[in-house]
């Protein structure tokens, strides 16, 4: 399996930080990859999110539990793909959500996780092929820092993940 170029370590680690506190989106490079709109997932939709509401159908959003009203999640269809994914493509990417705005599967690779899931297989085999490059020792010490903190978490990887990332 081929790798895959994540990018610099640094720069993203500043970016994702970025995206993991909503202030821009993550700029992931798919490059055709559907992995993460096909892998079983629920799409959470925020009471604010009043573009991605008007490009969804109705009936395909159901009240997110435990969650005030006005949040959504968008389910997906018996294949475990997202219903707005049309021919490979999302239909709505202008006004998609953002919990798929800010999704970065190389959080997994950063924290040195793959997903707990054998639905999410695809996401899987990618989180596999990222290789992150580094300016410095300094940076690579740094992703080493960010997985052994991850591995000390208990708990969901995505979300293991992502609170070593922020709190590194
Ligand atoms: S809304 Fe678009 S980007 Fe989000 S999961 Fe569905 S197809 Fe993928």
């Amino acid at each position: 399996v081929a790798d895959l170029d994540a990018g610099d370590f640094a720069t993203w680690l500043v970016r994702t930080r970025a995206a993991l506190r909503r202030e821009r989106d993550a700029d992931v490079p798919c490059a055709g990859c559907t992995a993460c709109c096909t892998s079983s997932q629920f799409v959470h939709i925020e009471p604010d999110e009043t573009d991605a509401l008007a490009h969804i159908p109705s009936d395909v959003l159901f009240p997110a539990p435990r969650l005030p009203l006005g949040h959504f999640v968008m389910g997906y269809d018996e294949r475990g793909h997202c219903p707005m994914l049309v021919d490979g493509v999302c239909s709505i990417y202008e006004h998609r959500p953002r919990t798929c705005r800010t999704y970065d599967c190389r959080v997994f690779a950063a924290a040195g996780l793959v997903p707990d899931d054998e639905r999410k297989v695809e996401i899987t085999k990618r989180v596999q092929q990222w290789r992150f490059s580094y300016a410095t020792d300094d940076d690579r010490a740094r992703h080493d820092a960010i997985a052994a903190a991850a591995h000390a978490l208990e708990g969901d990887p995505a979300e293991r993940a992502v609170r070593a990332i922020t709190a590194s």
